[in-house]
C-alpha cells in the first residue's frame, strides 16, 4: 500500500520520431510502463521531436499507434517537444542571467578533430575553448557564425561537480562532470535547444517522477540531474534498461527495419508474441510466452530488471519467438 510519504510514480514515454517503434524502444517502453503501473502509477506520452529536420507529426502517430496495439496506454498527452520551445527558452535565460552559460563557436569538426579525451559515449569532452572569450571577441566572432550555447560545470575540484544517484537497475553510481563530459551543450548553434536542457524542464513540469529509459542514456544522467538541481526541480528516480543488440553487439538501429514494429506486424506478429519475447528477455517470464502488458504487472520487479542488466542479443532463436 502507498504511505503518505511515497509519491505517486508519474512516469514517462519519451519517443523521438526519427523512424517507426522499433524492437528496442519497444522494450524501453514496456518497462517504463511496468515500472509506473505495478506501483498504481501514471504514464505520461511526450513526444521528443524538437530537431524539426529529422521528425514528422505522421511518424510520431505512427509510434503512438504501435505502443498502443502492444497494449501500452498513458493517462495525459501527447504533448510535443516542437511547441514547448518558450519553456526551454525561459529556463535558458534563467541559467544564463546567472552566468553559468556562454557562446561557443566550435564546429563539430573542430571538437572532433581536438585531442581531448573522450567521455563513455564517446562523445569529446569540451576542453573549453570558448570558456574565456572577451565580449568584443564574441561581438565579433557571432557577427559571421551563431554561437551555440555551453553550461559551465563546476572544476574538477569543486564538489557541486560530482553527481551521485542511485539507479533503479544500476545501482550507486558517481560522475564528476568536469571529468565526464565537461561543459555541456544547452542550445544548438541552430537556435534549438539541446535535448539535455528540454528533458530536464519537460520532466519536472510534467510532475515525472520516475525516469525509465534506455541505458544508452545512462551517461546524460548525471548531466540531467545538475541542470535539475540548479534550476531548482526534484530529481526524479532513474532506472536505465538493457539495449538490445544484433549478434555481433551492434545496437539495433533504426535502420534495421526488418525489425521494427511496421515490418514486424506485416510479418504477421501479434502484440503478445511480442510483449513475451521482450518480457522474457528482462527474466518476467519463460521464453515463448504470450502475454499481455497487463498481466505482466504483477510478474515485474526491479530486481529482476537488474539481475538481466546485460545486453539483449536478438538473434536467430530471439527472432523466431517473435512471428
Ligand atoms: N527521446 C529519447 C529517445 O527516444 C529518450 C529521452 C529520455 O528518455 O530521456 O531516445
Amino acid at each position: 500500500m502507498r504511505g503518505d510519504a511515497t509519491p505517486h510514480v508519474r512516469g514517462r514515454f519519451a519517443p523521438t520520431p526519427s523512424g517507426r517503434m522499433h524492437l528496442g524502444n519497444a522494450f524501453s517502453a514496456l518497462m517504463a510502463w511496468l515500472s509506473s503501473r505495478s506501483a498504481g502509477g501514471e504514464m505520461v506520452m511526450r513526444v521528443e521531436d524538437l530537431d524539426p529536420r529529422a521528425q514528422s507529426r505522421e511518424r510520431a502517430e505512427l509510434l503512438m499507434h504501435d505502443l498502443e496495439w502492444l497494449g501500452l496506454t498513458w493517462d495525459e498527452g501527447p504533448y510535443y517537444q516542437s511547441e514547448r520551445a518558450e519553456l526551454y527558452g525561459a529556463a535558458l535565460e534563467e541559467l544564463s542571467a546567472r552566468g553559468l552559460t556562454y557562446p561557443c563557436f566550435c564546429s563539430r569538426a573542430e571538437l572532433h578533430a581536438a585531442t581531448a579525451p573522450h567521455a563513455s559515449d564517446g562523445a569529446p569532452i569540451y576542453p573549453g575553448t570558448c570558456r574565456k572569450l572577451s565580449a568584443d571577441e564574441v561581438a565579433r566572432r557571432s557577427a559571421t557564425r551563431p554561437p551555440a550555447v555551453r553550461l559551465r560545470v563546476p572544476d574538477e575540484g569543486d564538489p557541486a561537480g560530482t553527481i551521485e544517484f542511485s539507479d533503479l537497475a544500476f545501482g550507486a553510481r558517481r560522475e564528476v562532470l568536469a571529468r565526464e563530459c565537461g561543459d555541456f551543450l544547452v542550445r544548438r548553434s541552430d537556435g534549438v535547444v539541446a535535448y539535455q536542457l528540454a528533458v530536464v524542464v519537460d520532466d519536472a513540469l510534467m510532475g515525472i517522477n520516475q525516469v525509465v529509459r534506455g541505458c544508452d542514456l545512462l551517461g546524460s544522467c548525471a548531466r540531467q540531474i545538475y541542470l535539475g538541481r540548479l534550476l531548482g526541480y526534484e530529481t526524479p528516480a532513474y532506472g536505465h534498461v538493457p539495449l538490445l543488440v544484433a549478434p555481433d553487439g551492434r545496437r539495433l538501429s533504426k535502420r534495421e527495419k526488418d525489425l521494427d514494429l511496421g515490418a514486424l506486424r506485416e510479418r504477421g506478429a501479434r502484440p503478445e508474441r511480442i510483449v513475451g519475447a521482450l518480457a522474457a528477455a528482462a527474466g518476467l517470464c519463460d521464453p515463448g510466452t504470450d502475454i499481455t502488458p497487463n498481466e505482466l504487472v504483477a510478474l515485474f520487479a526491479w530486481d529482476k530488471i537488474a539481475a538481466h542488466r546485460d545486453s539483449i542479443v536478438v538473434d536467430d532463436a530471439f527472432l523466431a519467438r517473435l512471428v
